[in-house]
């Protein structure tokens, strides 16, 4: 399949762009209202939540840090390898004593957010807590407590608004699932 117009790739549009606007809007300012009078650093899980954690911070109110980190546990196709490698950049990450907020694009198995908080605990964070973009409780096998969440979905693959298959479609506006000729031409 020739993919001229990434829009063409797309079978189903799961989460419009207005939905995810009205939600990560809503998300934004109940983080304002739970930190009133903190600063938060807020740590977003590259490379997945880049467009996400952008969008939130903008909808957050109150002053916050942020840093960034990189985990992986995914190759280049749509299964879990089950191992998350978790780096920062040069000079590491300070979450020492701050309340921590991780930014994260999507909870499925648990093994990525659990890593990665397991790891800013013992940075020396206070507190840390969850804010995910998109959920998918059925595929769940370590449990992790999630304290922000903007959408529920299915068990299904999905692109989009920072989501990759095989490193492309991340730009995608909103939140879809492919065409299988998409997963054939890998
Ligand atoms: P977990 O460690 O919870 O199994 O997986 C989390 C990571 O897997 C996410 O950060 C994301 O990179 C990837 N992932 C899980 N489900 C999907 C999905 O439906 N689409 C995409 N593009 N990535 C997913």
């Amino acid at each position: 399949m020739k993919t001229e117009d990434i829009n063409s790739v797309v079978d189903r549009v799961l989460i419009s762009e207005e939905e995810i606007r009205r939600k990560v809007a809503e998300v934004g300012a109940r983080i304002s209202r739970d930190y009133a009078g903190k600063e938060p650093l807020i740590v977003a899980v590259l490379s997945g939540s880049f467009i996400f954690a952008s969008d939130l911070v903008r909808a957050i109110t109150i002053p916050v840090g942020i840093s960034f980190i990189y985990a992986s546990s995914y190759g280049e196709g749509s299964e879990s390898t089950g191992r998350v490698d978790i780096r920062t950049g040069k000079g590491g990450l300070d979450a020492e004593g701050r309340d921590v907020i991780i930014v994260e694009d999507i909870v499925d198995t648990g093994r990525t957010l659990s890593a990665v908080r397991d790891f800013l605990i013992e940075k020396g964070a206070k507190s840390v807590e969850i804010c995910t973009f998109l959920d998918k409780p059925a595929r769940r096998v370590v449990p992790v407590d999630v304290r922000y969440m903007c959408f529920d979905i299915p068990n299904e693959f999905v692109v989009g608004y920072g989501l990759d298959y095989a490193y492309k479609y991340r730009q995608l506006p909103f939140v879809g699932v492919l065409k299988p000729e998409v997963y054939e031409e890998n």
